[in-house]
């Protein structure tokens, strides 16, 4: 069974409250009455020593017992539940509370003792009786005998003190669970209410409706990261879906220009209307051509772009390499007017020569393709410890900045009205970008429109 946040929250604040308060009421309830213990019995022996020197000052004022003055006395000890009772120096009763008042006494006694024996059982107390010798100036003249419940007993007034006590605890223990039950919620509340947020947004993002985003903030940590990762997760999504969507209509577009040409050749040439003669055979075949290479194109990407791209690694100088590049294609460029120049020391680098050729290849020939004549071009090699940056950058038609984030997609190009056979299929930019990641490198563009370009390329020297 599970249960929600809110639910769990609430039952561990109940839980904590209930273990804090029986504790705290456990703990106080066995100081408090471990003091009182300690109190009454304490006050028990001040209550006796106190009705013997009373007797004992009626006695010394002329020498005699004078029972009504013990008698008064004996009355008060006995309402606080002790049976008082004095012999003469012969052992003979001058006064005792049994005889006094043996029901009141016997009522009292089976008072106290239920009352004791109820609560404390474990006490297994029972009336226990004291001496104490009356003495004048020379000799003891009698004795007071002073009986209560023991070991210590509690009368109605000290119980009606610990029930009040006890109710104070309860009531203290109710209160602070009913304040955690509230707190419990609130915060369960507070916590669960953003979690339920993200769970329903997040919900409808795996139904496909990227465009929605988890609103509103939360003061908790985790739950403001927890969103705004959704909220990243959601862009990726959406980015992809644009993508997703551009790239099949840009292959069923570029698939379909040369198809179309090709068909309406054939039929043309079926129905008679044109003669299938060498021209419009190797118009046919040019469209052809051009399917093949759109083909081939997805082909190599889908290499490139597969997760285990074999590297072959081997340590070259790669200024040198990109030296040879630019004389290769040095004739492109000065047939276009465009300068292209170099500079930079050697640098060393442990790396696939092949593939950071292609790299390379791909950044000029694009150079080279949306710089207009009379432009330049210029490659700046430099390194450092652990790096190696080549700067390629031109003084061409420039990308559009809404376009920026975009360009090393598959079949992504920034100008779509461009004729589709000048600009290429535009994954010369993905597979650079696909080459560069295999290196554990890195590839970023800026660019300005109408202003130029400037790809960077930083190649670690040494994989790790
Ligand atoms: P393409 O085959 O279209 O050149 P790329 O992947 O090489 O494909 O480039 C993607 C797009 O980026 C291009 O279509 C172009 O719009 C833009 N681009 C790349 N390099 C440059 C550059 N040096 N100057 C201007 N635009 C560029």
């Amino acid at each position: 069974m599970k249960y929600g946040l809110r639910t769990k929250l609430s039952i561990s604040y109940i839980f904590v409250a209930l273990v804090c308060v029986a504790l705290i009421t456990l703990f106080s309830n066995a100081l408090l009455e471990k003091q009182f213990k300690e109190y009454t019995i304490k006050n028990q022996d001040s209550k006796d020593k106190a009705i013997v020197s009373q007797i004992t000052q009626q006695y010394m004022i002329n020498e005699k017992w004078q029972s009504n003055v013990i008698e008064s006395i004996g009355v008060n000890a006995l309402e606080s539940g002790m049976i008082v009772k004095v012999t003469d120096k012969s052992g003979s009763i001058v006064w005792d509370a049994m005889k006094y008042n043996n029901g009141y006494c016997e009522q009292m006694i089976s008072h106290i003792s239920r009352n004791m024996a109820d609560r404390y059982p474990e006490l297994k107390g029972g009336y226990v009786s004291v001496e104490f010798p009356v003495k004048n100036a020379f000799e003891e003249v009698g004795k007071v005998q002073i009986s209560y419940y023991g070991p210590y007993f509690y009368n109605d007034n000290d119980l009606a003190f610990i029930n009040t006590l006890n109710k104070l605890l309860l009531g203290a223990g109710i209160l602070s669970m009913a304040f955690a039950l509230i707190t419990g919620i609130i915060m369960a509340k507070r916590l669960s209410l953003p979690i339920s947020r993200v769970i329903r947004t997040a919900g409808m993002i795996s139904k496909g409706y990227y465009s929605d985003r988890i609103a509103g903030t939360s003061n908790t940590k985790e739950i403001m990261q927890l969103t705004s990762t959704i909220n990243d997760l959601a862009d990726t999504l959406q980015n992809q879906e644009v993508l997703r969507k551009r790239l099949t209509a840009d292959v069923a577009h570029e698939l379909r220009t040369p198809l179309a040409a090709l068909q309406g050749h054939l039929e043309a040439m079926i129905d008679g209307i044109w003669k299938a003669d060498l021209e419009r055979l190797k118009s046919c075949h040019d469209e052809v051509i051009r399917i093949n290479r759109m083909v081939g194109d997805l082909e190599r990407l889908a290499r490139f772009e597969g997760e285990n791209l074999n590297l072959d690694k081997s340590e070259f100088d790669i200024t040198d390499r990109i030296r040879s590049i630019i004389k290769s294609s040095e004739i492109e460029f000065i047939t276009k007017d465009i300068t292209v120049d170099l500079y930079g020391e050697a640098q060393k680098i442990n790396a696939d020569s092949d593939k950071i050729s292609q790299v390379i290849v791909n950044l000029l020939s694009n150079a080279l393709k949306y710089t207009p004549a009379g432009g330049k071009t210029e490659v700046n090699v430099s390194g450092s410890e652990h790096n190696v940056d080549i700067v390629i950058s031109d003084n061409g038609m420039g990308i559009p900045s809404e376009d920026l984030p975009y360009i090393f997609e598959r079949f992504y190009r920034a100008d779509k009205s461009r004729n589709r056979s000048t600009g290429g299929a535009g994954i010369g930019l993905t597979i650079s970008k696909a080459i560069v990641d295999a290196h554990k490198g890195n590839i970023s563009v800026k660019s300005e429109l109408n202003k130029g370009t400037v790809f960077t390329v930083s190649l670690p020297r040494h994989m790790g």
